[in-house]
């Protein structure tokens, strides 16, 4: 019965591309913002992807789109004070050990590991092949894209379907989510950045839309986090639900990949001792784990 209550989600952060005219501040757009231009951002493909979430006894329950959530907890509140982050090691890198299922094909693999080393590239954090260690995520195709916050001890499942979920942007999010960060629209000061109409919003899906009490690490709102939701999440309508303020002709949820502020709160939670500038240097994929 449990699982009635689950809110079935889609998960909307999207993002097209951004481009250095985004990243400087650029407000001015006025195309792109309809829901035809979100069809192939990344929130209509986790929504797509997701449509079976939590009808499935052996899954999760799921709820914010894609947030897998732990039995009883009834929301994703930032754990990241209380323990939840993965462990830094001597050398000052983190050490994430995952497991790759083996449902997926080559060239699935290929992806979800370049997704994985895409964060060896600007951060501290490093993947490396789970060996006996005791907490490690476990990478699989189940129905629909979803991932827990933070660390939670043991195996933890990222669930990446082979159905729409093989990306390099949904792999960034959903380990984005495991490193312990939560949707960007939930920020605590989300209010000054976007507006939410819950008018528009699908009947039950409402709690995606909640304010959490975030960490957010004295780093800027960013409409081009690879963690925000598009303009037309969880539309019963077809009219926005979220609207970015004071402009609202502002692009959001449309990122292909991290942004240089994903990164630079990815360096700020586990206190990376990078030399880079992740604020201004571009995202580079072509680094070893
Ligand atoms: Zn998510």
């Amino acid at each position: 019965m449990i699982f009635q209550a689950t809110v079935i989600s889609v998960l909307f952060c999207s993002v097209h591309s951004f481009t250095v005219q985004d990243l400087l501040g650029k407000t001015d757009k006025h195309s792109g913002n309809t829901i035809e231009d979100d069809e192939f951002s990344i929130s209509t493909l986790l929504e797509k992807a997701n449509v079976n979430v939590g009808k499935n006894i052996n899954e999760p329950l799921v709820m914010f789109g894609d947030i897998a959530m732990p039995t009883g907890l009834q929301n994703a509140d930032p754990c990241t004070s209380r323990g939840c982050l993965w462990p830094k090691a001597s050398d000052g890198n983190v050490y994430i050990p995952y497991r790759i299922s083996n449902q997926y094909s080559q060239r699935e693999r290929g992806i979800i590991i370049q997704g994985l080393r895409s964060f060896a590239a600007t951060t501290c954090i490093r993947f490396t092949p789970h060996n006996r260690q005791r907490d490690f995520v476990d990478i699989e195709s189940r129905s629909g894209c979803f991932s827990f916050v933070g660390r939670r001890g043991g195996g933890q499942t990222v669930s990446l379907s082979r159905q729409g979920c093989v990306f390099q942007q949904i792999v960034q999010h959903e380990l984005l989510h495991a490193m312990g960060f939560n949707h960007e629209q939930t920020r605590s000061d989300r209010d000054q950045h976007v507006r939410i109409l819950l008018q528009n919003v699908i009947s039950g899906t409402e709690p995606n839309f909640r304010r959490i009490n975030t960490r957010n690490l004295g780093t800027p709102y960013d409409y081009n986090s690879v963690m925000h939701y598009g303009r037309f999440a969880f539309s019963r309508n077809r009219q926005p639900t979220i609207i970015p303020i004071p402009n609202n002709n502002v692009a959001i949820g449309r990122a292909t990949q991290m942004s240089p502020i994903d990164i630079l709160r990815v360096n700020r939670l586990y206190r990376c001792n990078s030399t880079s500038r992740p604020d201004l240097e571009p995202m580079q994929t072509n680094h070893v784990l």
